[in-house]
């Protein structure tokens, strides 16, 4: 099959890391037959040097007319980059901004994975990690208290403020829906994350989500209050299959789950609309102090790739043999510098490589 996947390849690690998700795209292509054709897309710091402008209407369009957009990373030193000397509007992240926005990315995927061999990175206890976890946390990212009416003023002599948080059931539906397909590839299980104790808008929530889940018998749907769910993830993360939340309980949640599997150079993610469209990247951002050194950790890239495979593309086999390969070079005891471990004797006993000797790795294995 044909796929046009649009590239940002950004700033900082972000060409580094882009350039071994697209060899290992390259593979898969020829391994099982398909032809993915890239396009070139300017966002970021590049972008504002090209351009003037962190993105063009010209990149826009060449996102709108890709199937999905695999991105990198944007952005440079926030104290010393010239970048950050312009309105915020200018910056590079408000390219990253209006992009989510003109694509309508209402879900954010965030997986938390914890692999056996990088289990010492994990800050929780051995009993409670056990056989590791897999955990996908669904976040809205368009509605909720970060898009509502705000505002500070002075009431009977008091300054005070006022943030909104509001939810129509139609955006709850279409990120409830994605939550429930999600499960269904997956352990076919839901867990929706509210306050429903207190908030209408969670009671709401509530609602809607169990009328989307008669839709879906097979999937296992259960409700925890957040402050709940907050202490569960410590406590026992292997409860978890599909976390299905709101923007601020998903803002907070899905940093606690990537906390405690250890490395940011691990962490893929996703951003979905309502078409089989997705933004996918690493969760971290664009380490302008390693940038150029070859030391990246490409494997978050890569397996946002893998994401993309399965989620925009329908590609389970080819997004599993990516996954299954990224293993099995952990397991051969293969690190970039960010997984190295800390202690001398366990650093004897694995292999240290850079970015792009990495790559190649995952590729030979597929
Ligand atoms: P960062 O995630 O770029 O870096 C934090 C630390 O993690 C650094 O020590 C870095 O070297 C390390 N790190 C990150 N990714 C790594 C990888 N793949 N391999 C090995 N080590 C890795 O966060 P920051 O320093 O706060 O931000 C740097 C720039 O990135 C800023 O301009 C910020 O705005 C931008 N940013 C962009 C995105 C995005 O593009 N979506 C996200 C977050 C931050």
């Amino acid at each position: 099959m044909e796929f046009n996947v649009g590239v940002i390849k950004g700033d900082g690690i972000g060409p580094e890391i882009v350039t071994e998700a697209q060899k290992v795209l390259d593979k898969i292509a020829v391994s099982f037959g398909h032809n993915f054709i890239y396009k070139d897309i300017l966002m970021g710091g590049c972008s504002i040097d090209a351009t003037g402008v962190p993105l063009t209407d010209e990149a826009i369009a060449d996102a709108l007319a890709s199937d999905a957009v695999l991105m990198g990373s944007i952005g440079g030193n926030t104290a010393t980059s010239p970048w950050y000397k312009l309105p915020p509007e200018k910056r590079p992240e408000a390219g990253l901004l209006k992009l989510r926005k003109s694509l309508n990315l209402f879900a954010n995927l965030r997986p938390a994975y914890l692999y056996e061999e990088l289990k010492e990175a994990c800050p929780l206890r051995e009993d409670i990690i056990g056989d590791g976890f897999d955990m996908m946390i669904m976040r809205e990212l368009t509605g909720g208290l970060y898009f509502g009416a705000r505002e500070t003023k002075e009431v009977d002599g008091v300054m005070t403020a006022v943030d909104t948080l509001s939810y129509n059931e139609d955006e709850i539906r279409r990120i409830a829906k994605r939550g429930f397909d999600i499960a269904m590839k997956r352990r076919k299980k839901v867990t929706s994350v509210d306050k429903a104790n207190v908030l209408d808008s969670s009671r709401l929530w509530r609602k809607v989500v169990e009328e989307v889940a008669a839709d879906y018998p097979e999937v296992e749907l259960e409700h925890m209050l957040v402050d709940n769910a907050a202490m569960q993830l410590v406590k026992d993360p292997k409860q978890f299959d599909v976390i299905l939340t709101e923007n601020m309980f998903g803002d907070i949640l899905s940093d606690e789950a990537s906390m405690v599997t250890g490395s940011i150079g691990m962490l893929s993610s996703a951003s979905l609309n309502e078409t089989k469209f997705g933004l996918y990247e690493p969760s971290g951002g664009s380490a302008p102090d390693i940038a150029g050194k070859g030391i990246a950790n490409p494997i978050a890239t890569i397996l946002s790739a893998a994401m993309m495979l399965r989620y925009s593309f329908d590609l389970d086999k080819e997004a599993d043999a990516i996954e299954a390969s990224v293993k099995k070079v952990l397991q051969q005891g293969y690190r970039t510098i960010d997984i190295m471990p800390q202690e001398a004797d366990k650093r004897a006993a694995v292999t240290q490589v850079g970015t792009s000797e990495m790559g190649d790795l995952i590729c030979k294995n597929i």
